[in-house]
């Protein structure tokens, strides 16, 4: 695995993927149609456009606005994602774009293999299962995500992004999932309240099991 892909932190689903889109190695409609295999050959992001990594991953219109969000979200002004439309490759948008020397640079790398294993995930929910979410939705999600890597041992993400801000964020969870519950009868909404806390303690456990993994990897 090159140092691209090996040295920024992440966990391993994610480098893995980094790693084979890197190599272009992911069937996107333009390798399929390559190997004369039936496929529509649109983008499921935007219908409007060939489908391929590069596509997907950094000129597509969804992937533009959920980066334009992160990006303000997060103060990385050096990122001009209108450039991004220039490179040709998942690689030339990898050196020059995101892993080009500045400040953030492993923090950009992480956040990147981050974005485009959530927006691969959510093409295939498109192509597979006709399930979509919005930008918005993405965007939390990714945010979310971000905050586990943060507290698994993600220091250089750390470094943009407020750790503290983890108990705010289970105590908006719970705001938002008693909010939900106006409509629901009472037996829904303890059904509501189990589920969140089985999820709750789930991603806790994950993050701690992630932290646990970082620590040995660095006492090693
Ligand atoms: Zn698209």
């Amino acid at each position: 695995m090159p140092p691209l892909v090996w040295k920024p932190w992440a966990t391993p689903k994610y480098k893995f993927f980094a790693w084979l889109v890197l190599q272009n190695r992911v069937w996107t409609a333009d390798r399929l149609a390559r190997r004369g295999w039936p496929n529509c050959g649109l983008c499921k992001l935007c219908n409007q456009r060939l489908e391929s990594a590069a596509h997907l991953l950094f000129k597509c219109r969804f992937s533009i606005r959920i980066w334009n969000k992160l990006k303000l979200w997060l103060g990385l002004h050096q990122i001009d994602t209108a450039l991004w439309q220039q490179f040709h490759s998942v690689k030339e948008w990898w050196k020059k774009a995101i892993h080009k020397k500045g400040p953030h640079r492993k923090a950009l790398a992480s956040l990147t293999m981050l974005v485009s294993w959530e927006l691969w995930k959510e093409r295939n929910a498109r192509v597979f299962r006709g399930h979509s979410v919005t930008v918005d939705m993405m965007v939390t999600k990714i945010k979310n995500e971000a905050r586990l890597w943060c507290f698994a041992g993600a220091k250089a993400l750390s470094s943009l992004i407020s750790c503290d801000q983890i108990p705010l964020f289970v105590f908006l969870f719970l705001f938002s999932a008693l909010a939900h519950t106006k409509t629901h009868t009472e037996k829904e909404k303890t059904e509501l309240y189990t589920h969140f806390l089985i999820d709750l303690s789930a991603s806790w456990m994950q993050a701690q099991a992630l932290q646990d993994l970082s620590v040995q990897r660095h006492g090693s």
